[in-house]
Protein backbone atom coordinates (compact mmCIF):
# COMPACT_ATOMS: atom_id res chain seq x y z
CA UNK A 1 0.00 0.00 0.00
CA UNK A 2 1.56 3.52 -0.68
CA UNK A 3 0.39 7.16 0.28
CA UNK A 4 1.74 10.19 -0.83
CA UNK A 5 2.05 12.89 1.88
CA UNK A 6 2.52 16.82 0.05
CA UNK A 7 4.56 19.37 2.11
CA UNK A 8 5.49 22.64 1.53
CA UNK A 9 8.53 24.31 3.25
CA UNK A 10 10.21 27.43 2.70
CA UNK A 11 8.69 27.62 -1.14
CA UNK A 12 10.09 24.02 -1.77
CA UNK A 13 7.50 21.65 -2.35
CA UNK A 14 8.29 18.23 -1.36
CA UNK A 15 6.58 14.79 -1.03
CA UNK A 16 7.17 11.57 0.81
CA UNK A 17 5.54 8.41 -0.71
CA UNK A 18 5.56 5.94 1.56
CA UNK A 19 4.91 1.41 0.98
CA UNK A 20 4.09 -0.55 3.53
CA UNK A 21 3.20 -4.26 3.44
CA UNK A 22 -0.64 -5.15 3.38
CA UNK A 23 -0.11 -7.89 6.09
CA UNK A 24 2.55 -6.14 8.23
CA UNK A 25 1.97 -2.79 7.73
CA UNK A 26 5.73 -2.75 8.23
CA UNK A 27 7.24 -0.09 5.97
CA UNK A 28 8.75 -1.25 2.85
CA UNK A 29 9.76 1.39 1.10
CA UNK A 30 10.39 5.42 1.20
CA UNK A 31 11.03 7.70 -0.91
CA UNK A 32 11.41 11.59 -0.63
CA UNK A 33 10.53 13.74 -4.02
CA UNK A 34 11.78 17.59 -4.08
CA UNK A 35 10.83 20.08 -6.56
CA UNK A 36 14.30 20.06 -7.63
CA UNK A 37 13.64 16.32 -8.90
CA UNK A 38 10.30 17.00 -10.20
CA UNK A 39 9.17 20.68 -10.95
CA UNK A 40 5.20 19.58 -11.20
CA UNK A 41 4.21 18.87 -7.81
CA UNK A 42 1.72 16.76 -9.31
CA UNK A 43 3.30 14.45 -10.62
CA UNK A 44 5.80 14.04 -7.22
CA UNK A 45 3.48 10.56 -6.16
CA UNK A 46 4.56 8.95 -9.39
CA UNK A 47 7.97 10.42 -9.17
CA UNK A 48 7.95 8.94 -6.05
CA UNK A 49 6.74 5.56 -7.23
CA UNK A 50 8.94 5.01 -9.99
CA UNK A 51 11.67 5.54 -6.98
CA UNK A 52 10.09 3.18 -4.62
CA UNK A 53 10.20 0.47 -8.11
CA UNK A 54 14.10 1.20 -8.52
CA UNK A 55 14.39 0.72 -5.05
CA UNK A 56 11.93 -2.68 -4.73
CA UNK A 57 14.43 -4.05 -7.45
CA UNK A 58 17.57 -3.57 -5.69
CA UNK A 59 16.40 -4.83 -2.51
CA UNK A 60 14.64 -7.57 -4.57
CA UNK A 61 11.14 -6.96 -3.23
CA UNK A 62 8.30 -8.54 -5.02
CA UNK A 63 5.23 -6.82 -5.26
CA UNK A 64 2.06 -8.87 -5.78
CA UNK A 65 -0.73 -6.40 -5.52
CA UNK A 66 -0.31 -2.43 -5.18
CA UNK A 67 -3.09 -0.65 -3.71
CA UNK A 68 -3.29 3.34 -3.63
CA UNK A 69 -5.29 6.76 -3.43
CA UNK A 70 -6.64 6.19 -6.90
CA UNK A 71 -3.79 7.88 -8.91
CA UNK A 72 -4.35 7.93 -12.28
CA UNK A 73 -0.89 8.12 -13.03
CA UNK A 74 0.20 5.81 -10.58
CA UNK A 75 -2.26 2.97 -12.37
CA UNK A 76 -0.41 4.39 -15.59
CA UNK A 77 2.84 3.92 -14.41
CA UNK A 78 2.12 0.28 -13.20
CA UNK A 79 0.72 -1.05 -16.82
CA UNK A 80 2.97 0.43 -18.39
CA UNK A 81 5.88 -0.25 -16.40
CA UNK A 82 4.94 -2.98 -13.77
CA UNK A 83 2.64 -5.94 -15.93
CA UNK A 84 3.46 -8.07 -13.16
CA UNK A 85 1.60 -5.84 -10.54
CA UNK A 86 -1.94 -5.86 -9.66
CA UNK A 87 -3.29 -2.21 -9.50
CA UNK A 88 -5.72 -1.67 -7.09
CA UNK A 89 -7.42 1.21 -5.01
CA UNK A 90 -7.12 1.25 -0.67
CA UNK A 91 -10.21 0.35 1.09
CA UNK A 92 -9.06 3.63 3.60
CA UNK A 93 -9.66 6.09 0.72
CA UNK A 94 -12.22 4.13 -0.67
CA UNK A 95 -14.69 4.52 2.16
CA UNK A 96 -13.16 8.30 2.99
CA UNK A 97 -14.87 8.75 -0.80
CA UNK A 98 -18.47 7.89 0.55
CA UNK A 99 -18.52 10.31 3.14
CA UNK A 100 -17.34 13.04 0.99
CA UNK A 101 -19.83 12.27 -1.52
CA UNK A 102 -22.78 11.45 0.69
CA UNK A 103 -22.52 15.01 1.75
CA UNK A 104 -24.16 16.24 -1.44
CA UNK A 105 -27.79 14.37 0.21
CA UNK A 106 -26.70 15.04 3.91
CA UNK A 107 -26.40 19.08 3.85
CA UNK A 108 -27.88 22.15 1.96
CA UNK A 109 -29.61 25.01 2.26
CA UNK A 110 -33.35 24.87 4.25
CA UNK A 111 -34.88 25.86 0.83
CA UNK A 112 -33.54 22.52 -0.69
CA UNK A 113 -34.60 20.70 2.01
CA UNK A 114 -36.19 17.59 0.54
CA UNK A 115 -35.19 18.41 -2.93
CA UNK A 116 -31.05 18.06 -3.01
CA UNK A 117 -30.74 16.58 0.50
CA UNK A 118 -32.81 15.71 3.61
CA UNK A 119 -32.22 16.30 7.49
CA UNK A 120 -32.96 12.71 8.46
CA UNK A 121 -29.77 11.63 6.75
CA UNK A 122 -27.93 14.76 8.27
CA UNK A 123 -26.13 12.15 11.34
CA UNK A 124 -25.65 8.87 8.89
CA UNK A 125 -22.76 9.85 6.73
CA UNK A 126 -20.13 8.88 9.15
CA UNK A 127 -21.96 5.55 10.48
CA UNK A 128 -22.31 4.57 6.50
CA UNK A 129 -18.84 5.33 5.75
CA UNK A 130 -17.78 2.79 8.82
CA UNK A 131 -19.76 0.17 7.44
CA UNK A 132 -18.76 0.35 3.98
CA UNK A 133 -15.16 0.43 5.07
CA UNK A 134 -16.06 -2.86 7.19
CA UNK A 135 -17.98 -4.55 4.08
CA UNK A 136 -14.84 -3.86 1.99
CA UNK A 137 -13.05 -5.93 4.78
CA UNK A 138 -15.75 -8.92 5.22
CA UNK A 139 -17.09 -10.08 1.91
CA UNK A 140 -14.33 -12.13 1.02
CA UNK A 141 -13.51 -10.33 -1.96
CA UNK A 142 -17.01 -11.19 -3.70
CA UNK A 143 -19.25 -8.29 -5.08
CA UNK A 144 -22.51 -10.13 -4.52
CA UNK A 145 -21.65 -10.27 -0.71
CA UNK A 146 -19.92 -6.39 -0.95
CA UNK A 147 -23.37 -5.45 -2.41
CA UNK A 148 -25.45 -7.25 0.31
CA UNK A 149 -23.95 -5.76 2.67
CA UNK A 150 -24.06 -2.11 1.39
CA UNK A 151 -27.82 -2.87 0.81
CA UNK A 152 -28.27 -3.92 4.39
CA UNK A 153 -27.33 -0.26 5.34
CA UNK A 154 -30.74 1.17 3.90
CA UNK A 155 -32.61 -1.33 6.00
CA UNK A 156 -30.87 -1.28 8.90
CA UNK A 157 -32.10 2.74 8.78
CA UNK A 158 -35.51 1.94 8.42
CA UNK A 159 -35.17 0.00 11.84
CA UNK A 160 -35.13 -3.70 10.05
CA UNK A 161 -32.15 -5.39 10.96
CA UNK A 162 -33.05 -8.90 9.25
CA UNK A 163 -30.51 -8.70 7.03
CA UNK A 164 -28.12 -7.45 9.62
CA UNK A 165 -24.28 -8.70 10.50
CA UNK A 166 -25.16 -11.19 13.34
CA UNK A 167 -22.10 -9.43 15.02
CA UNK A 168 -23.89 -6.02 14.54
CA UNK A 169 -24.85 -4.03 17.98
CA UNK A 170 -28.67 -4.23 16.48
CA UNK A 171 -29.11 -7.53 16.63
CA UNK A 172 -29.26 -7.22 20.64
CA UNK A 173 -32.74 -6.95 22.01
CA UNK A 174 -31.93 -4.09 24.15
CA UNK A 175 -30.25 -2.32 21.21
CA UNK A 176 -31.13 1.61 21.70
CA UNK A 177 -29.88 3.51 18.10
CA UNK A 178 -27.74 6.26 18.77
CA UNK A 179 -28.68 7.90 15.25
CA UNK A 180 -32.08 9.38 14.59
CA UNK A 181 -34.63 7.18 13.86
CA UNK A 182 -38.22 8.11 11.73
CA UNK A 183 -40.66 5.44 11.25
CA UNK A 184 -43.69 7.02 10.56
CA UNK A 185 -46.07 8.68 13.44
CA UNK A 186 -44.02 6.28 16.20
CA UNK A 187 -40.59 8.34 15.52
CA UNK A 188 -39.06 8.64 18.35
CA UNK A 189 -35.82 10.70 19.38
CA UNK A 190 -32.45 7.89 20.64
CA UNK A 191 -30.27 9.07 22.88
CA UNK A 192 -27.50 11.36 20.98
CA UNK A 193 -23.91 11.15 20.53
ZN1 LIG B 1 -29.13 -3.25 11.95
Amino acid sequence: MTDARHACRKNSFHTDVTALGNLTHKVVGYSHVTKNQERSSQKHETYGTEKLYEDFERKGIKVKVHSHDRNASVSKYLSQNQPDVIDSYDTWHGAKEVRRNMAKITKGTRKNIGKTWHPELRDKSAGVKTHVYWAMKNCNGNAAQLVFLLDSIVDHYKQDHRNCHQTSRCKNNDYVPHTRHHSGSNSRSCCYE
